[in-house]
């Protein structure tokens, strides 16, 4: 398993399929799986019946998860979209764009 370089709250943009080239924040990191939800990005419209949570029903739009192999981190510095670096910073890898060499702005854990 590669090392998860991407941390929620990411902007990434989408490297292939339908929804290639658009850019998008990390909603949800699921590391043990590799995989990401990306804000707007592969998302599935579900019809569903009235629950108690949901009274009317209807198509409910949701993001699926999809590999972090099909994005590619953007930097919030520089605004492209770049590898990135890490430097150990005690218990936290600080995370580097290799473009720019600016620290993301959330640490990853070691
Ligand atoms: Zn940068």
């Amino acid at each position: 398993m590669a090392k998860m370089r991407l941390a929620a709250g990411d902007t990434v943009v989408v490297l292939a399929g339908k929804d290639k080239g658009k850019r998008g924040k990390i909603k949800l990191v699921q590391r043990s799986l590799g995989k990401i939800e990306v804000e707007g990005v592969n998302v599935v419209k579900r019809h569903s019946k009235p629950t108690a949570k949901n009274t009317k029903g209807g198509i409910l739009e949701k993001e699926l998860p999809m590999p972090v192999s099909k994005v590619m981190y953007v930097c919030p510095k520089c605004n492209k979209p770049s590898k990135v670096a890490f430097a150990v910073k005690g218990q936290s890898r600080e995370r580097l764009c290799r473009r720019c060499g600016e620290p993301a702005d959330r640490p990853v854990k070691a």
